[in-house]
């Protein structure tokens, strides 16, 4: 089970939604969230912090080592920025901040269709998530290159 939770950037102007896989790590371990606005203002710190086309996020790194004890042994080992990003632990919902709502939005535009035309309607879903992938790839986010 993946709690929801919403943080508002240091600047206030945006939110980002996160996953916390297992809830293995509880959400105080988001110390701080920076827009793209608000993150030039800030030293990066690779210890603490990670970077997502210029999205930040600070992690509270005392606190995400408190509770590594409930990791599995190589991730506890590795405890990193990285690692509670990628692993799903502290993560985007979605690809990107945002992702669960534009993507809502857009299969909902598409499903109009689904009672007109079924076949055009899966096809159309197919290269939707498809073209959707590449052109997240190409804006660089991290979750869009994994696997
Ligand atoms: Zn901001």
């Amino acid at each position: 089970m993946c709690m929801d939770h919403s943080f508002v950037c240091k600047c206030g102007r945006k939110e980002a939604s996160f996953n916390f896989r297992n809830e293995v790590m509880p959400p105080e371990t988001v110390e701080a969230l920076y827009c793209p606005e608000c993150s030039d203002s800030i030293a990066f710190d690779p210890g603490t912090m990670l970077k997502d086309n210029a999205w930040v996020i600070k992690y509270d790194m005392d606190i995400a080592g408190l509770y590594s004890s409930r990791l599995p042994k190589s991730d506890k080992e590795n405890l990193s920025p990285e690692l509670l990003f990628d692993e799903g632990y502290i993560t985007w919902r979605g690809v990107y901040p945002g992702d669960h709502i534009d993507s809502a939005r857009e299969r909902e535009e598409l499903a109009s269709l689904a009672k007109v035309n079924p076949k055009k309607y899966f096809e159309e879903m197919k290269s939707w998530a498809i073209n959707r992938m590449i052109h997240l790839k190409e804006e660089g986010w991290r979750k869009a290159h994994e696997g």
